[in-house]
This record gives structure tokens, sequence and C-alpha cells, in this order.
């Protein structure tokens, strides 16, 4: 694997294709993988129980082979057409049928691509600029998003990543997260300027923070009372912790976001990812409206057909385990971590879990930088070590899939105790 990993380095920048999987913050050479099944992936020479998932869309397991089959059957009529498709028109009933604020969709092909359209839908909508994010929420490369976190409680417009003009992101507003009072600032001082917020349903980029109840409902009144659009991000969290996502199980304040986005799950492991809801809003786009937006291979037929197998496939039964699942594995680290003394918290929403190394909970993405980040690479490294693949990052939430069974479950937690003590120390 060290040797691949060299000679990855001399033809690829970091030697991988996108930056966490670089091992960067815990050190090491990454798993080169060779193919995947069910829970594990498989390395040229060994089998790993995999935690990553291909970060979110493995909700049922690597390889499902009905899926598969799907794929297959659809490439032997084409891969690519660039034109319309009755498969798309299946998937986007499916998801409308699911996702009740979802009235109309447009399939993209990456997440990165979804948010990106719908920041400039809802800008064109509103004839509005600014857009508010929140500090550790990810919402995919594209340069407006690209935006760091200062010191005040809100900033304004400072890049994170060199290569982004100043201009850009002078429109983004960074706030921090959970916090109601920093929101209605800003809106009382800026809100007829105030094109969209957007928002994970439930960030799972700073590792796992949950809203705090009723906080995605808050966010919309208060986009409804200045005229801005809510756009719930739900790239990660869509599919994955219920059929209609986050915003499935956070109905406790009833609400119904403006726009929504969708990734991972939606295409089982494909590249499609789509941006949805209000119908008069989704209008706006081209060719019926003046926001641009288009793709070569946009509702790419292998990726309907993945996409529309996967949700057909992600019935209650796939939710309950995936929820038992992730409940007994976060469970039994705790359990480890308590044994060995070490400080930590496990933060959770639904089937999404990430361990926080402190015994406060973390509600923002300043208290999650705060914890004990050194004992990551330990626990990490002592699981890998026992075949145990996890997300190479003390900020990324644990994936498990339906076929993370009681007894893939029990083999995970037969190492725990060894992480943990590694974590100790
Ligand atoms: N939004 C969220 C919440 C994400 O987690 C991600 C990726 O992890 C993205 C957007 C970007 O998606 P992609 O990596 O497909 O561009």
């Amino acid at each position: 694997m060290a040797d691949l990993f060299t000679r990855a380095q001399a033809v690829i920048p970091g030697g991988v294709d996108s930056p966490v999987r670089a091992f960067g913050s815990v050190g090491g050479a990454p798993v080169f993988v060779e193919r995947a099944s069910g829970p594990h992936i498989y390395s040229a020479d060994r089998e790993y129980i995999d935690l990553v998932g291909s970060w979110g869309p493995a909700l049922l397991g690597h390889a499902h082979p009905t899926v598969v089959e799907a794929v297959q059957k659809a490439a032997s009529k084409g891969l690519s057409f660039g034109a319309p498709t009755e498969a798309e028109v299946e998937l986007a009933e499916l998801v409308i049928d699911r996702v009740e604020p979802v009235e109309k969709i447009r399939f993209v092909s990456t997440g990165t691509e979804a948010t990106m359209t719908a920041i400039r839908l809802a800008r064109g909508f509103t004839g509005r600029d600014l857009v508010v994010k929140f500090a550790g929420c990810y919402h995919g490369h594209e340069d407006n998003m690209l935006v760091a976190a200062g010191s005040g409680v809100a900033t304004f417009g400072m890049s994170s990543s060199a290569g982004v003009p100043k201009g850009t992101v002078e429109d983004t507003v960074v706030l921090p997260y959970n916090n109601r009072e920093a929101v209605e600032t800003l809106f009382a001082t800026h809100g007829e300027k105030i094109a969209a917020i957007i928002t994970e349903g439930a960030p799972a980029n700073m590792g796992v923070v949950p809203p705090t109840p009723g906080f995605n409902a808050f966010l919309k009144e208060q986009c409804e009372k200045a005229g801005a659009l809510l756009i719930l991000d739900e790239v990660l969290t869509g599919f994955r912790l219920s059929k209609a996502g986050m915003w499935g199980i956070d109905q406790d304040v009833p609400y119904t976001p403006d726009l929504l986005t969708f990734g991972k799950v939606i295409g089982g492991g494909m590249p499609i990812a789509a941006l949805g809801g209000r119908a008069d809003v989704m209008d706006w786009l081209a060719p019926l409206g003046p926001v641009y937006q288009a793709g070569t291979l946009s509702g790419n037929p292998l990726a309907t057909a993945a996409g529309i197998t996967t949700l057909a496939l992600a019935d209650d039964a796939v939710y309950e385990q995936v929820n038992r699942s992730s409940q007994a594995l976060s469970d039994g680290f705790s359990q480890a971590l308590s044994a060995e003394g070490v400080d930590h918290t496990i933060q959770r929403v639904g089937s999404l879990f990430s361990i926080l190394f402190s015994d406060t909970p973390a509600t923002n993405y300043d208290e999650v930088a705060a914890q004990d980040q050194f004992r990551y690479a330990p626990f990490f490294h002592s699981l890998l070590e026992d075949g145990i693949h996890l997300p190479p990052s003390v900020f990324e939430a644990y994936f498990v899939s339906a076929t993370h069974t009681d007894e893939v479950i029990d083999k995970i937690l037969a190492a725990a105790p060894k992480a943990a003590r590694a974590a100790a120390q």
C-alpha cells in the first residue's frame, strides 16, 4: 500500500482525488481499495470492515447485487445520451413522493453542483446577493462556500482557499451554528439583502453536531420574515436519516425548506445529485427561467438506474437496521472509552454519529475544534490495524449500512478496547 501511495503521489497531487482520503490528519498511507462488498472493502491483500461507506452513498452496503444489476442493464443500453429519459422522470417522482417539500427537482452530477445551483437560484429568484452559511458546515467546493469563519460572531467573506477571488466570497456571511441570536442580529441589520440561508440538515462535516430542537424551523421563520429562502442541504443526510432525510425526522416544530439539495444516497454510489423544492422557485431555472444551469452528464442513465433501485430498496427495514447498528456501535465505543477513562461524547443524529473527545457536547464548530483531537489518530490506527476502516479524520461522521449486521458490529467492538487504550495515551 505504501508503494502504491508513493506511485500515486508522483502523478496525482497528494496521491488522492479528494483531500481527506490522503490520511493527512491521522498519518500513514491510505488503504487503496480494489473492490468492496456489503460492509467490507478489500485492498490487494486484506479485508476491512468499512465505516466510511464512500462518505455516505453506501446505505445498502457496497455493491448491492440488485443495484449493480440495474446499472449493468442500463449500461448495456448506452452510457450517456444527453437527452431526456423516462428514468429521470421516475427518479424525480420517487423523490417527490418521499420528500414533501420537493415539488420539482433538477438532477446534476455532484453535491457541489447541487448547492452551487441552489445558491445561484436563490440569488436569482430573490434578486439579492448575501448568502448565510454556518461555520463548520460543508456544502461542497464551489468558490462562494469556501469561506473561513473568523473570530467574530458574523464574518463577511474571508476565503479559506487560495484561488478564490475576494469578490466571490464577499457576499457570504458565516455565523456560528445553533446561535439564534447571531442569526437574529444579522437579519435585523441586513435582512433585506439576504438571498438565502444554507444549512446542513444536520451538520456532519465537523463531526456530527445536532441542531438544537427547532433550530431549522427557526431559520425558516427568519428567512420567511425577510423574504429570503432556506436551503436545506441534505446531500449527506438525505435518504440516510429517513426516507425523507433529516427533514423527515425534524418536524417537532414543522417547517418547509424552500429548496433542498441531495447527493450521495440518491445515487447509491453513482455520480448523481439534485436540487429540488418549491415549484415557483425551481421554475426560475433555465430553460423556463433566467437562472442558468446545465450538465453534459446530468441525469446520466447509469446513475438514475442506481438511484431508482437504491431508493426503492431503502425501506423501513433498512432504516431500522442502520439505526440499531449505529446505536449498538456508538454504545460499544462509548463503553470502551469510558473503561479507559477517556473523556468523550457521542454526537448523534439518527443513524449518524461521531465521537467527540471531550466530555462536553459540542453545539458549534469552535466547541468541536476544542476537543482532544490528538486522541483520534491512535484510536483510528489501532482499529485500522485490526481491520476496521474509520473515516481518517476526527471531523467526519461514521457511516453504517444495512449490511452492518449484529455480527459485523460485534467484530468491530471486539477491537474497541485496544483502540480505547491507544486513545487514552
Ligand atoms: N453538501 C454536504 C452536506 C456534503 O456533505 C457534501 C460532501 O460531502 C457536499 C455538499 C458536496 O458533495 P460532493 O462531494 O458530491 O460535491
